[in-house]
């Protein structure tokens, strides 16, 4: 009986196609965003951050508070970082502008928990690595603070992709360079619709963490929660 070169779903009771399986399991790798996707920030974590990078923008740039929230938010949406507007537009080191408004004393305070995260970590068969547009210290900290550190082996920040955040083409290409995983071995979870859809146009399978409706086509599944995954096979 001939192996195929690929396998989907399902089992069987061939052992071509059973090492095929298990091949498949060991070559799958999760990559997982951080910010709303494994972790809610949104509840305690990101109005503080927010508010810290106005404040910046108006320390830097000398604009009135109403204005330096609209140019946050400006570049957040035609850029998908404001880190990327400001160092393109205004000459802000990323490193400083990262390093200042990430301060969180009182993290251990603002993460949320989530029970059973760990042990659905585990259960996942794979690689698994984190690619986020945070700094690395931001990141290593919330994910001690999960309790799920341990469990990733690599965690890829924006200084890794030398400051090309999500959704940038060159971000994903320093990341699969670095894990050493091909696209299409990559399943990519996220909050941010513009980093699925490099994502997707790369050759990952996408699944997009969010409690919205409608699912773009270049979303393959959509989930209101990563440990709604448990039941979903692809
Ligand atoms: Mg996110």
């Amino acid at each position: 009986m001939p192996c195929y070169s690929t396998v989907r779903v399902g089992r069987s009771s061939s052992p071509c196609l059973a090492i095929e399986l298990e091949q498949e399991k060991v070559s799958r790798v999760w990559v997982f965003d951080l910010d709303n996707t494994l972790h809610d920030a949104d509840a305690h974590i990101f109005p503080v951050m927010n508010q810290a990078m106005t404040q910046y923008i108006m320390d830097h740039l000398e604009l009135e508070e109403e204005d330096a929230h609209a140019l946050r938010r400006h570049y957040w949406h035609i850029y998908g970082a404001t880190m990327k507007g400001l160092t393109r537009h205004h000459g802000i080191r990323p490193a400083h502008f990262l390093h200042e408004t990430h301060q969180f004393p009182a993290l251990h305070e603002m993460v949320v928990q989530r029970k059973r995260l760990r042990h659905w970590l585990q259960q996942l068969d794979g690689r698994k690595v984190v690619f986020t547009n945070a700094p690395s210290h931001y990141a290593t900290r919330v994910l001690n603070l999960l309790g799920v550190a341990d469990l990733f082996e690599e965690v890829f920040s924006v200084e890794s992709s030398r400051f090309h955040p999500k959704p940038s083409p060159r971000g994903f290409a320093r990341m699969l360079h670095s894990i050493r995983a091909h696209p299409a071995d990559c399943i990519m979870l996220e909050d941010s619709l513009p980093a699925l859809m490099t994502a997707k146009r790369l050759g990952m399978k996408t699944i997009w963490v969010s409690r919205r409706l409608h699912k773009p086509n270049f979303v393959d599944i959509r989930i209101p929660s990563v440990l709604a995954l448990t039941h979903i096979r692809l």
